[in-house]
């Protein structure tokens, strides 16, 4: 004899099953958006603690005094002098956590050029991402010969 019992949702399946089978596709989806939520999380309070440590802290300021203070996104692209507050990783922390002290990766932007540059990062990362390594070796080879 087949044993039965009944799904969470009412619905008569094997005894050995744990749900229906439309019942274990909304567990299977409630597992994976758990995971993600607690993967975020995670990834928050990392992020959080590096932005707060004296690594970070010292990386930071010597990448604005390397650019002498300026964004150089207004710099090259807009031709205006503009004071950078920002040091944006151009490969961002949670795609490439190794980059996070590399000053090859960190460029300097004023807090308006920094919004300006996470939205062009939705429309088009990889190429806004070619656009700032690219101002980088522009100040390279016209500061730093
Ligand atoms: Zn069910
Ligand atoms: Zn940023």
């Amino acid at each position: 004899m087949l044993l039965k019992k009944l799904c969470r949702c009412g619905t008569l399946i094997d005894a050995g099953r744990k749900y229906c089978s439309s019942c274990e596709r909304k567990y299977q989806q409630e597992k994976a958006e758990a995971n993600r939520y607690y993967d975020k999380n995670i990834r928050d309070k990392k992020a959080a603690a590096f932005y707060n440590s004296p690594e970070w802290e010292t990386t930071r300021k010597y990448v604005l005094a390397k650019y002498k203070g300026l964004d150089l996104y207004a710099f090259f692209i807009e031709k205006k002098i503009a004071f950078a507050d920002t040091v944006h990783h151009i490969e961002e922390l949670r795609d490439n956590w190794d980059r996070r002290l590399d000053i090859t990766n960190l460029i300097p932007l004023s807090s308006s050029n920094h919004n300006r540059i996470h939205s062009m990062y939705e429309k088009d990362k990889v190429n806004t991402q070619n656009l700032l390594f690219g101002l980088r070796e522009r100040w390279r080879e016209t500061y730093e010969g």
